[in-house]
């Protein structure tokens, strides 16, 4: 199948290289002329584990190219995949100029039938949306269908997710047009569910919200834990277990970033108020995860006793592990708000330090390695669980800092342990540990 896709970012960057790698011909456009002038020279514009191979052998092979020309794109692709960005505008609403766009482009180039796969995440109602400005600037009318396919990839395991989908979910607005996108998927043998459009948009809104809700969940049970002397990992441990339950996304630390939870659970509260739906259970969401970092560093000021002056290390900058993202990162506003406390700021991160330069400038010391980031700290903050922070020799560690002192945010370390190696250690939901009580 002939295949173009509008952006090149996480959604659409992966999207053109899984389906080159199962065989069809993609052409993959963006607007954003130094990433295509990037992509042609083999060079990937973000780290992504096993992008790089994929992309470039598919390239070398013929399969899948790149251009910042829309109309050649369109021209090509009997199927189009828009894969731009949706943020959260100013208000938390969706900004949707980057899909109107899209669309806008795709009409104008348009001479022949096509059906066109919204996969950016956006509001029910955007394939209306999409097929009304297709349709408004079609030179002459041509026919051509909208299908709505969410995507469900995470950063950092985008390819494999992409390969391996829990679900595939197809909302078309018929069986026929469905059955032309169930195609290009069939070679993955994964569950496909069709539905109509707008149930497939909100079924990506309401995956996103489920599991922002389940985080949130379990951080507020963290501070009653916490309140409490009792410990959340436990907690989890004894909840998670209980079938109708699970123990995924039962994780206590410093809420959820990235570029999606935040905006979709946002958006969805946006869009229940649209339609005069209640908002409530999306908006305590949103509340308890929003408070989660200055609460953190709130315990920080007053176990360090105030934080003006002091040396604070950071390990971690992305928004979670094995990704360079930094957007909506828990780890950023972390240090911002340490800065903005007066504290001395030097941080480590395994990938996301050349990213992180473009949004904290010099305002840190960036190290290169996690023990350096401890050097003579007053104490230590760690911001995404990387596992390589899973092997760390603590007596080296301990020796490095000013003070043994770690506030755990993401729940890395059994606190016994910590103790035992000789650690003040404050972690999420779980009763503080210190050298003293371990050798009590
Ligand atoms: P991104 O910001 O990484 O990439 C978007 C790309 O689209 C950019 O390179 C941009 O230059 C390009 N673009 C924007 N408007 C364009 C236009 N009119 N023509 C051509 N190119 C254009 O975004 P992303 O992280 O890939 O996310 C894309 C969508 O997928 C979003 O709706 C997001 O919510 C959703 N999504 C993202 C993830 C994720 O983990 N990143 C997972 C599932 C779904």
């Amino acid at each position: 199948m002939q295949i173009g896709v509008i952006g090149a970012g996480y959604v659409g960057l992966v999207t053109a290289a899984v389906f080159a790698d199962l065989g069809n011909d993609v052409v993959c456009h963006d607007r954003d002329e130094s990433r295509i002038r990037m992509l042609q020279q083999g060079e990937m514009p973000f780290y992504e584990p096993g992008l790089q191979e994929m992309v470039t052998r598919n390239m070398r092979d013929r399969r899948l190219r790149f251009t910042t020309r829309v109309d050649e794109m369109v021209d090509f692709a009997r199927v189009i995949f828009i894969a731009v960005g949706t943020p959260a505008d100013s208000d938390g609403d969706t900004d949707l100029s980057q899909v109107k766009s899209a669309a806008r482009a795709i009409g104008q180039h348009m001479k022949e039938y096509k059906i066109i796969v919204n996969k950016s995440t956006a509001p029910v109602g955007t394939g209306d949306l999409v097929r009304q400005i297709i349709a408004a600037h079609q030179p002459q009318p041509v026919p051509f269908d909208v299908v709505s396919n969410p995507e469900f990839l995470r950063e950092g395991s985008a390819i494999q997710d992409m390969l391996n989908p829990d679900r595939i979910v197809i909302g078309a607005p018929s069986r026929q047009v469905a059955m032309a996108v169930m195609e290009l998927y069939a070679p993955l043998g994964r569950p496909i569910l069709v539905t109509d459009v707008q149930t497939a948009e909100i079924i990506k809104y309401a995956s996103n919200a489920f599991l922002a809700l389940k985080i949130s969940f379990i951080n507020a049970i963290a501070d009653l834990c916490e309140a409490t002397q009792a410990d959340i990992e436990m907690v989890a441990r004894g909840i998670g277990l209980d079938h109708r339950i699970g123990p995924h996304f039962l994780r206590a630390g410093l809420g959820y970033g990235g570029s999606c939870f935040p905006k979709d659970v946002q958006s969805l509260i946006h869009t229940a108020r649209r339609y005069r739906v209640d908002d409530g259970l999306f908006v305590a969401a949103h509340r308890i995860n929003r408070v989660r970092v200055e609460r953190f560093v709130h315990r920080m000021d007053h176990v360090l006793n105030g934080l003006d002056g002091k040396a604070i290390g950071v390990w971690g900058l992305s928004f979670k592990p094995d990704t360079d993202d930094l957007r909506e990162s828990r780890a950023v506003e972390l240090v911002q708000r340490l800065l903005d406390a007066g504290a001395t700021v030097q941080v480590y991160d395994p990938v996301a330090v050349p990213r992180a330069r473009t949004v904290l400038g010099d305002t840190v010391v960036y190290c290169t390695n996690a023990y350096e980031a401890a050097q003579d700290v007053d104490a230590l903050a760690i911001a995404t669980e990387w596992r390589e922070f899973r092997q760390v020799d603590f007596d080296r560690l301990r020796q490095r800092m000013r003070q043994p002192i770690i506030f755990d945010g993401r729940n890395m370390y059994d606190p016994e342990r910590m103790a035992r190696m000789g650690f003040y250690y404050y972690s999420i939901g779980r009763p503080m540990v210190s050298p003293e009580r371990a050798a009590g």
